[in-house]
């Protein structure tokens, strides 16, 4: 029998549980608050989510989603009190979406929090975390989609004094801020052998 379209080894296949079971706590978690897998999941993007991409147009860009969808899945959170807008610093007429107390609270416990603590238990996480960076990479390639990359690993970020810039609007970055992702990162060149 013709088995070449089988995969070479059984990564795939772990990754598909792996997704599976991600998916499973996400329900479960949601299910637990009233709410359903897409509102929880844009709150903890929202939690991670930069001053450049905290916006509904980000959101459906992440998640691959309608803008329509996006404008009433942040209607359920806001209405909820879990998402708050909030006017930005510079510029008043533009909004960020931000968690409340209430919001943090609702991923305090979460999955998320879950996972973490099973990667620190199986002591992978740095291990981990390049090659799955590198895989996620090649994925969103082949679909088109944006990267979404954490600020701190992005071509873009740049030391100034004391703190960091963005060399791609040259703006300075809050500390806190180089932590979260951004629908604008680049991912650096590689290292010239
Ligand atoms: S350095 Fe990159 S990731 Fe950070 S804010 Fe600028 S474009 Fe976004």
């Amino acid at each position: 029998m013709d088995d070449a379209w089988l995969p070479v080894d059984d990564t795939p296949l772990l990754l598909e549980r792996l997704a599976a079971l991600l998916q499973q706590s996400v329900r479960e978690d949601a299910a637990r608050h009233g709410l359903l897998p897409i509102h929880l999941q844009v709150l903890a993007y929202l939690a991670r989510a930069n001053r450049y991409s905290d916006r509904p147009i980000a959101v459906a860009e992440y998640f691959g989603i309608t803008r329509g969808t996006v404008s009433q899945t942040l209607a359920v959170l806001e209405r909820r009190g879990l998402v708050a807008r909030q006017p930005d610093e510079r510029d008043g007429k533009h909004l960020h979406l931000a968690l409340t107390a209430a919001g943090r609270a609702v991923l305090a416990r979460g999955w998320t929090r879950r996972l973490d603590a099973a990667l620190r238990a199986a002591g992978a996480q740095a291990d981990i975390g390049e090659r799955l960076r590198a895989l996620l990479t090649a994925l969103q390639r082949q679909n088109g989609n944006r990267a979404f990359g954490v600020c701190r690993q992005c071509a873009h970020f740049l030391p100034a004094g004391d703190g960091h810039l963005c060399g791609l609007t040259g703006e300075p970055l809050a500390r806190e801020q180089t932590r979260k992702i951004c629908r604008e990162w680049t991912a650096p060149e590689p290292a010239a052998a």
